[in-house]
């Protein structure tokens, strides 16, 4: 099978959106880069023929920082099978009062946030590549 292809939303002027990127990094880079790989949400969305290609068909897990849930609504719409939906903001429902950081740096407490986020997404792709062994 293809890699599960995990896409964090482009979030820019909050912390939220730094988290998506720097979970989905962890998993692709150092948790799981032989079960998964990231793709640039942009080219999602403008339809570059690399990017939708990857998505297409395959199984992807979103990673977006609020309700608006921008990375799974374009993946969806680029024909990508979205099989999890996460969300930095519900992670810091977790850890209320907790100064993660800003939108460009994150604190040491909001870093450990983000293992802790990354490592249930790792998780995540783990079930769903045995769940597609299994049913292949
Ligand atoms: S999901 Fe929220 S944080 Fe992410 S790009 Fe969309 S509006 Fe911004």
């Amino acid at each position: 099978m293809s890699k599960v292809k995990v896409i964090a939303c482009s979030g820019i002027g909050k912390v939220f959106g730094l988290m998506t990127r720097e979970a989905t990094l962890q998993v692709t880079n150092n948790l799981q880069p032989e079960k998964a790989e990231t793709v640039c949400l942009a080219h999602v969305v403008t339809g570059e023929a690399d990017a939708t290609a990857k998505v297409k068909g395959c199984t992807c897990i979103t990673v977006d920082g609020c309700p608006a849930l921008c990375s799974a609504k374009s993946v969806e719409h680029a024909g990508g099978i979205v099989k999890a939906k996460f969300r930095s903001v519900d992670e810091m429902r977790n850890h209320r009062g907790v100064d993660a950081g800003s939108a460009t740096a994150l604190t040491e407490d909001g870093w450990k946030i983000v293992d802790e986020f990354a490592e249930k997404i790792a998780a995540k792709v783990t079930e769903l590549v045995e769940e597609e062994q299994n049913n292949g």
